[in-house]
């Protein structure tokens, strides 16, 4: 029998505002759609916070054994710079001052998404469509909403008629708006603009002559307007009615509210189940955002060269930090958080490495079959990883009063408290299994730290020339450091 016959999940559902039991539209399958990147830049943290809640959900559901269809984008054209209707598109606009063909840059920033998801250790999705592969699907749902009279065109663009379609749904019902309060809060149409609504929004867009990235349509030559390719992609791939759909909190309005308008416009259904939202990763108490430059590239964490980490930290640490927090709950990253959650993160990885040496007993102290389904309960509501955490460091104060000789455990108990250990912090929180490498991580950074010292106290004893040869000779190993208000931080 699948682990999920036994399992009841509930899901925040953003649709409802409220937490609902996980009912599947077929038994035993889910289809999942997740907004990918736009790839003009390098993804940042945050985009990464996003996809890693997601890629945590999907590993759960994979562990309960569902046959999960998994789609996440790559969003290659249509997107315009600050998410505006009219403006330049942003993979465009990278082309343009890079003097690249817009293809290599979405060939380079994509390559470049994978190879950091790589290194935090992300499944593949079961389908990474593009936008720019499925032109054709879009200008089928323009065809098709045109017909239905949800849509008009104006000058070789098509806009959404959201007043019209507003008469017989309702247009703001995922993020709780009103449109008459959308009204009243916009600007007047000036005399240029070809929307007759200022909340229309963009099916197609004109190209003018200077727009490089170009489709022929019924329309003449343009190009689709954002929210588009994700109806496109997710009714071709799990069809008109599917189980979840997810992406940042950012993303609810417009682009899953427009999502929501085209598909019930083109075929009269509600497109989505569960609407689930993951929430803003901050620095500095403020949205991390390409846009705005607030943001940090995992690179630069891996590697420690930032001004805002005093040491590098790796993939799984940085991982496990953001499995402390609750996908819907926003998360502040900073020196002395990562510092803190390392520690913690070295304590179950060593916690982990020990079961097996645990001594046997005839009977256990600690009720593992209890604390196993705890740590499913915590995932069953709404995927509350930290709860989960803290119930993994439950079982890992009674392996060290086990160890200690405080505690015994039976041999059944300890093969159930191996394997939920690992199922858990391996398979679902898909933290990685390369201890050697954190604790390698662990001991040059001591080394470092007292050869930071050792040099410190160089400088006082003003014996500038081994202070120097320190400094020097890390800097020839590729350890620079570097001196601030808060003393010497290093990076590699
Ligand atoms: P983009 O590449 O801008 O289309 O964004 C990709 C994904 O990252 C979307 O789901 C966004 O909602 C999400 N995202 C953007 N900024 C952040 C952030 N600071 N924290 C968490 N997710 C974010
Ligand atoms: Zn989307």
């Amino acid at each position: 029998m699948p682990l999920y016959q036994e399992q009841t999940i509930k899901v925040h559902n953003s649709l409802t505002g409220k937490k609902e039991t996980f009912i599947p539209i077929n038994e035993g399958h889910i289809g999942m759609y997740v907004c990918g990147p736009t790839v003009y830049s390098n993804v940042h943290l945050g985009n990464c916070r996003t996809f890693m809640s997601f890629d945590m959900i999907f590993r759960y559901f994979r562990h309960l054994g569902y046959k999960v269809r998994y789609v996440r984008n790559i969003t290659d054209a249509g997107h315009l710079v600050d998410d505006a209707e009219d403006g330049e598109d942003k993979i465009a606009k990278k082309a343009r001052l890079e003097q690249l063909e817009p293809m290599e840059v979405v060939q380079r920033y994509t390559v470049d998404f994978h190879n950091i998801l790589e290194k935090f250790n992300f499944l593949p999705p079961s389908i990474e469509p593009t936008a720019t592969g499925h032109i054709i699907e879009q200008i089928e749902i323009i065809k098709d909403i045109l017909q239905k009279g949800y849509a008009y065109e104006v000058n070789g663009s098509v806009y959404f008629d959201v007043v019209k379609f507003n008469e017989t749904n309702e247009y703001g019902k995922l993020s709780g708006r009103k449109l008459e309060d959308m009204i009243a809060n916009t600007r007047e149409l000036t005399a240029q603009d070809d929307k007759k609504s200022p909340q229309d929004f963009a099916l197609w867009k004109k190209a003018e002559p200077e727009h490089i990235m170009r489709w022929p349509s019924p329309w003449g030559d343009g190009f689709p307007g954002w929210h588009l390719e994700c109806t496109a992609m997710s009714t071709k791939y799990l069809g008109e009615t599917f189980d979840i759909h997810g992406g940042g909190m950012d993303l609810k309005f417009p682009h899953h509210e427009c999502e929501i308008a085209q598909a019930e416009a083109s075929n009269g259904k509600s497109p989505v189940k569960y609407w689930m939202h993951a929430n803003m990763l901050t620095l500095n108490g403020k949205k991390m955002a390409k846009s705005t430059g607030n943001s940090i590239l995992p690179g630069e964490i891996f590697s420690g060269e930032n001004d805002i980490l005093s040491k590098p930290f790796s993939p799984a640490m940085v991982r496990f930090f953001m499995m402390q927090a609750h996908y819907t709950s926003i998360l502040d990253i900073s020196n002395d958080a990562l510092l803190a959650s390392e520690k913690g993160f070295n304590k179950l990885m060593d916690s982990i490495k020990s079961i097996n040496s645990l001594p046997i007993g005839s009977k256990s102290d600690f009720d593992v079959p209890t604390w196993k389904h705890s740590c499913y309960d915590a995932m069953n509501d709404d995927f509350n990883t930290p709860i989960l955490i803290a119930k993994l460091f439950d079982a890992v104060k009674h392996i060290n009063l086990i160890k200690e000789g405080s505690e015994t455990i039976t041999k059944e108990d300890k093969e159930i408290l191996f394997d939920t250990m690992k199922s858990f912090v391996f398979d679902v929180l898909g933290l990685e299994d390369k201890q050697s490498s954190n604790a390698d991580l662990e001991k040059l950074s001591g080394v470092v730290e007292l050869l930071i010292q050792l040099r410190k106290e160089a400088r006082e004893n003003k014996d500038f020339a081994t202070s120097d040869k320190i400094r020097d000779q890390l800097s020839e190993l590729g350890i620079q450091l570097k001196d601030g208000k808060e003393g010497t931080t290093y990076s590699l």
